[in-house]
């Protein structure tokens, strides 16, 4: 018997008209039927958000009991957190103990948000023109399709609903067809949590026709987007139908240029950490590793010891260190890049095939690929799994040259002992983090988002919120002088 998963639209739950399976892919077989949205789901969703914005329900509201909706839909996530990472390890094969962190963690979103809701101030203006008061006023933007993809829904789906809904606008948010159980599943939180209804409708289906009905219906004044930089561009394109304001969180290639005076034990976890983790199904994934010449050979021999001690094993396992790739699409590209890698000159250090260990599923090993220029093809394209490709530096400029050698430029990472060259490292590196001695740190409280190939908008930190609102200037004439006749000069 498959689990079923419902849509919720209007503050309903139903099964949709058409539905479809999704697999498990620590064993490559189908465990649940999830709705696939038609664009009559999209409309009735939209339609639901836009009459949401002016429900008194909702629009009466002030500010500080938006944040406490938010406050306690953070509450029963933290207090469902074990049971949505075991819904998130089945649909996507990412391991127990890290949605069992993450799921925890992105509680504290809901949480910062909800507090941040009652603090956006408007201004008085200090105007050059006597007898006027002029203020303005931040007020939500509108109806917001947020658009997530498969790896850390719940988390992209934070990031968006969380300040969107602390401006005080409505939200359909579209999960992805890959792996979309986790978000369903969150929709009752949201309902528990006393949202009036149609101000959050979740769906689940496929770009086309959900995704595409979603992005260019005119009543949707924001699209934020997390996905890929194609997609991005249809998204973009969908949107001349309607102008929405846009933010796109895509890919990336990300660099991690370790120094000669980096400490080489604790720099191979953040290594290890960056691009392993999730099985490297991260968009900050640190999967270029730009090291110093003096140090490569030590430092890539102390990381293929800790690469293959690394416990491959079934997601729910709470021993294992790495699962399988989400879908057996991303373990044959990443097949097919590594074998035309070897072509171009690679040399796999450790890994570069399916584990032995493992039957069934979409395993890989932890790869390392030594490669001689920055045209192996491992080097310019974005795997989504734990490649890792090595370049080697002699000087800070030849550093800064390859690390900024992709069109991506989302994150990137800097470890040195000498605080002068972080400094320099940090401003010329093209990326909208850098991490400086350690690696794939987030918090609520700091925007995240790209550069180039990796998209615009920041999500994180109160500059987020501002992007769901727009601004109302306000002029107040204060004198009681009649107004003048505008054809009489004086
Ligand atoms: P994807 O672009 O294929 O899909 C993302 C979402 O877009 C899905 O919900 C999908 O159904 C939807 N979609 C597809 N076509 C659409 C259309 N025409 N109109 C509207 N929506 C459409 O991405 P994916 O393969 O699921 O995810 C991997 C990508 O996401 C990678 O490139 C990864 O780097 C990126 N990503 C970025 C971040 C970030 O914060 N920058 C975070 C995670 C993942």
């Amino acid at each position: 018997m498959l689990t079923v998963f419902q849509q919720y639209i209007n503050g309903r739950f139903d099964n949709g008209s058409e539905t479809f399976d999704s697999v498990n892919p620590a064993t490559g077989t189908p465990w649940a039927t999830m709705p696939a949205a038609t664009e009559h789901d999209v409309e009735r969703a939209v339609q639901a958000a836009h009459a949401a914005l002016s429900d008194p329900l909702w629009a009466k509201l002030t500010a500080t009991q938006r944040g406490k909706l938010l406050i306690r839909l953070g509450d029963l996530l933290a207090s469902n957190a074990q049971r949505l990472a075991l819904i998130e390890t089945t649909d996507t094969g990412k391991i127990i103990r890290e949605t069992s962190a993450q799921i925890a963690y992105i509680a504290e979103y809901f949480r910062y948000f909800g507090g941040a809701a009652d603090k956006l101030e408007g201004a008085v203006l200090p105007i050059d023109k006597p007898d006027m008061e002029v203020t303005t006023r931040r007020e939500p933007i509108g109806v917001v399709a947020a658009i997530v993809p498969w790896n850390s829904q719940l988390f992209l789906a934070a990031v968006k609903l969380g300040p969107a809904l602390a401006a005080g606008c409505t939200v359909v948010l579209k999960a992805s067809e890959e792996a979309p159980a986790p978000l369903l599943e969150f929709a009752k939180l949201i309902h528990e949590a006393g949202f009036p209804a149609g101000v959050v409708n979740v769906l689940t289906g496929f770009g086309e026709p959900c995704g595409r009905a979603l992005t260019s219906h005119p009543l949707v004044s924001r699209i934020a987007f997390t996905g890929g930089p194609e997609t991005a561009r249809h998204i973009v394109r969908n949107s001349a139908a309607n102008l929405a304001a846009t933010t796109l969180e895509l890919g990336g290639k990300s660099p991690v240029v370790v120094f000669d005076d980096a400490d080489i034990g604790g720099t191979v976890n953040a290594v290890v950490a960056g691009i392993f983790g999730a099985s490297g199904q991260s968009c900050v994934a640190g999967s270029r590793l730009i090291v110093h010449a003096k140090i490569r050979d030590a430092f890539l021999d102390a990381l293929v010891v800790k690469a293959l001690q690394i416990r491959i094993g079934t997601p729910d396992n709470p021993a294992t260190e790495m699962g399988p790739l989400a879908t057996s699409r991303q373990l044959e590209k990443i097949e097919q890049v590594v074998a035309a890698s070897r072509a171009a000159g690679g040399v796999v250090l450790t890994g570069g095939q399916r584990p032995a260990s493992m039957q069934a599923g979409n395993y890989y090993e932890p790869t390392i690929i030594d490669c001689p220029s920055p045209d192996v093809p491992s080097v310019q394209t974005e795997l989504f799994g734990p490649v890792l490709s090595v370049l080697v530096f002699e000087t800070e400029e030849q550093a800064v040259r390859l690390a900024n050698s992709t069109e991506y430029g989302l994150a990137s990472g800097v470890f040195t002992r000498d605080l002068s060259r972080a400094h320099r490292m940090m401003k010329a590196i093209r990326a909208g983090v850098v991490w400086v001695n350690t690696y794939r740190a987030i918090s609520p409280t700091a925007p995240f988002g790209g550069y180039g190939e990796s998209g615009y908008g920041r999500e994180g930190g109160i500059e987020s919120m501002l992007e769901y609102t727009r601004t109302k200037t306000v002029w107040i004439r204060t004198s009681d002088e009649p107004i003048a006749d505008p054809f009489v000069m004086r």
